[in-house]
């Protein structure tokens, strides 16, 4: 629509506006501008006057629609306009205005820049139209002289810029939280690298196919580097070692990037994260263009978020590895086959525990490497006759441990797996004997791998009492055990209703000070004969029976009630740590209960911890976490309880609200401490370093035990060394020797 009085633009008397920098490189992207303008002419007029502008280095492309309705069409398909011209007055007096507010409410473009022009200054927009449309600038063309076009629209380009720039960071940031997210809670070396390659790409934009990654060992360790995962077109590479990957240019950017140990950006993007523990990833991006700053920014932002996750990951799997290899063989250990009893498949239904014969003979007259050499040698052989559908474990000396299907698991078999003499790498090959106990696990009716394992070395007993050198089941031994167990579950029973369990405390210290922090409460049973019934033998029992659920609710109300009669004999922070089973805490009105308990016993609940095992996890974990933060709603803490032992997995302890992990006394004055294994305290220590959890280690004998702690970090101890578990009168009676602090 023309205006009688349009003056349209006059330019005579300004000088042009210098250019840039230069001509920009054909290539190089350009600004998009939209002319919106029911005059010809005033397209021609612009596109004249912008001639040869650049701005930032880059070179202007127009656009061009005649109406508003034209306008809108063009928007709709091309979102990559950086700034409009708009004539204000077009198919009607406001069609221009009416534009605007589509772009910015119906299309939900807030990035382009708007510059309205009219010819009349009557239909100048509200301030705040200008205001509410974010209307970059308002001009009469009378005004909007070239210099005035020019820096009108220079400045509408960079903050256009600057406008995407926040944009593409903050998608980028959510990515990237989301990524750190999704790939804290894999649990395998092999899902975290491929999550990677998926994640990656997302955060770059990038088809699923530009992506490899590779680990090698920060040590140069046993296994060359190698393609851990490996996305669409380099699917192929999966498994291969990085030194026969094909292509030579992804070849050489991952080895540099490993050798480098840092990012490099010379050929895509090789990327580079450390697993803190022996392992590092390398991670090749194919990017034909070079990378912005921004993207280079998300990138180290990502990567150190990732860094982390990958470190807590390694840490884990080492804790595993620790907990549940034997390193002088190289079998699974108890734990592992204990583990392996619980997750078994339905035919896995026979367990068999070998003992080698008068292996302390040869022990003790031959030299203990010798002895070494012998176990591994057996090792050797019974993998070679039974694995790899067969676990084979070692649980610790000459004992020996087979899982598999009762037509794999014989006496004949086992017999056949020592007809021949063993060959050993030095010395004369010897001739071994061995003696078996086998369970059949569908007739025993016992499930859980612990309990298994101590019906299996009942059958073993007696095996070696009248069938050494043989393999035997045994039924019967079976059988006594069965019924020693429903008598010892009638007798709890009775106990239970008699009054005749009572709780004993163990107090927690805090190692650096010394200082008396708590106290854990253990249940103790003094059957009718006056002796001890060790809890790791009722417990379970209770626990099949249904028992458990009241007695457990006695601990809490007995121990709560403990707590608020210390009074002033402790700090107000003194925490009573109780015990919680699974079979508990799986019930649905487990936290009503427990905090009806605590507001009948009227203790606070900061000043109380529920220890919980990795079984718990065996409940959906939506649920778990729900009740733990019910739990913690109320302040009271949760404390994972023999911590390394169980088979949770690392998504699980992450994702759990919890407090504090508490070391399993094996880790610390157990066989496996004295066999290196306190490096799994340590790497327990540094992981709950970085998953922000406090931590208190169990089973503290020795002053050394609890130096080396104190010193690997641990911030809290209980032990003998300290204190065994107490009565309430011995308690009060220790606690009165401690200095006060
Ligand atoms: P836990 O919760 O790991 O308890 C620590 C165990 O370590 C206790 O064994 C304690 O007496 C023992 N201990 C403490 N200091 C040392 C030490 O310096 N050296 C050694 N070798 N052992 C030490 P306890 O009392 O036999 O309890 C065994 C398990 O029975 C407990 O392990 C816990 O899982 C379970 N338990 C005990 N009381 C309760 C209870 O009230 N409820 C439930 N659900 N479980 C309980
Ligand atoms: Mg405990
Ligand atoms: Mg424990």
């Amino acid at each position: 629509m023309a205006h009688p009085g349009d003056d349209v633009f006059t330019y005579a008397n300004e000088e042009p506006a210098p250019l840039a920098d230069g001509p920009a490189p054909a290539s190089a992207p350009v600004w998009q501008v939209l002319i919106v303008d029911d005059e010809p002419d005033v397209h021609a007029a612009t596109v004249l006057a912008l001639k040869g502008l650049q701005v930032q280095g880059r070179a202007l492309a127009f656009s061009h629609a005649e109406s508003a309705a034209q306008a809108r069409a063009l928007l709709a398909q091309r979102p990559d306009f950086a700034v409009a011209l708009i004539d204000v007055v077009m198919e009607s007096d406001d069609a221009g205005l009416q534009l605007v507010r589509h772009i910015r409410e119906e299309l939900g473009n807030l990035a382009l820049r708007i510059i309205l022009r009219t010819g009349q200054p009557g239909y100048a927009p509200e301030i705040d139209t200008i205001a509410r449309y974010d209307i970059n600038d308002y001009k009469t063309k009378s005004e909007l002289t070239q210099v005035r076009l020019f820096t009108s629209l220079t400045m509408a380009l960079r903050s256009y810029a600057q406008i995407r720039q926040l944009q593409a960071g903050r998608r980028g940031l959510e990515k990237i939280l989301a990524a750190t997210a999704v790939l804290g809670q894999t649990m395998g070396l092999q899902a975290f690298a491929s999550g990677l390659v998926t994640q990656l790409c997302a955060l770059l934009d990038l088809p699923e196919d530009g992506l490899v990654c590779a680990a090698a060992q920060a040590d140069g360790g046993a296994r060359a580097p190698y393609v851990l995962a490996a996305a669409g077109q380099y699917g192929a590479w999966m498994g291969l070692a990085l030194a026969d990957v094909p292509d030579p240019r992804v070849r050489q950017v991952l080895q540099q990037t490993l050798a480098r140990r840092a990012h490099g950006y010379e050929c895509g993007a090789g990327l580079f994260f450390d697993g803190g523990r022996g392992l590092a990833l390398a991670a090749y991006v194919d990017i034909a263009r070079p990378l912005e700053a921004l993207e280079r920014g998300l990138l180290e932002v990502f990567c150190s978020n990732i860094a982390v996750a990958f470190e807590n990951l390694q840490l884990y799997l080492q804790i595993k590895e620790l907990a549940f290899h034997d390193a002088l063989v190289g079998l699974p250990n108890r734990n592992a086959l204990a583990a392996a009893i619980d997750l078994r498949s339905p035919e896995q239904d026979t367990v068999a525990l070998l003992d080698l014969d008068n292996f302390a003979d040869i022990n003790s007259v031959l030299d203990p490497s010798y002895g070494d050499a012998v176990l591994q040698a057996v090792a050797q052989q019974l993998q070679a006759c039974f694995a790899p559908s067969t676990v084979v474990a070692r649980l610790g000396g000459d004992l020996f441990g087979l899982l598999g299907t009762a037509a794999q698991v014989t006496p004949e078999c086992i017999a056949q797996a020592f007809a021949q003499p063993l060959a050993l790498a030095e010395g004369e090959p010897l001739r071994l004997s061995v003696t078996a106990g086998l369970v059949q696990l569908n007739i025993d009716g016992v499930s859980g791998g612990a309990a298994v394992l101590k019906n299996a070395s009942a059958a073993l007993k007696q095996a070696k009492r009248f069938a050494r050198g043989k393999a035997l089941y045994f039924e019967a031994a079976q059988a006594d055990a069965a019924r020693e167990r429903i008598q010892l579950l009638n007798r709890l029973r009775a106990s239970f209703s008699e009054e005749r369990l009572f709780l004993h405390y163990q107090p927690f210290i805090a190692l650096r000070t010394g200082r008396v922090v708590g106290a854990e409460c253990l249940l103790r049973w003094k059957n009718a004969q006056g002796q001890f019934v060790p809890p790791d033998r009722f417990i379970p029992l209770a626990e099949q029976s249904g028992l458990m659920v009241p007695i457990g609710e006695w601990v809490a109300r007995t121990a709560l009630a403990w707590r608020k009669s210390l009074g002033d004999a402790v700090a107000a922070d003194f925490r009573v740590a109780i015990n919680v089973s699974h079979v508990q805490f799986v019930e649905p009105d487990f936290v009503p209960r427990f905090l009806a308990i605590l507001d009948e016993a009227g203790v606070p609940g900061p000043q109380v911890e529920v220890e919980l095992t990795e079984s718990v996890a065996i409940e959906n974990v939506g649920q778990l976490a729900h009740k733990l933060e019910q739990l913690r709603a109320r302040g009271i803490r949760v404390a994972m309880d023999d911590f390394g032992t169980g088979y949770s997995s690392l998504s699980i302890i992450q994702g759990l609200q919890l407090d504090r992990l508490k070391i399993d006394r094996s880790f610390v004055s157990g066989a496996q401490a004295e066999a290196g294994a306190f490096e799994i305290a340590r790497t327990i220590l540094t992981l709950a370093r970085h998953l922000h959890l406090a931590t208190i280690a169990e089973g503290i004998e020795t002053t050394a035990q609890r130096d080396a702690l104190r010193g690997a970090g641990c911030e809290e101890g209980q032990g003998y060394l300290f204190s065994p578990p107490l009565d309430a009168q011995a308690f009060r009676d220790w606690l009165a020797q401690q200095p006060r602090t």
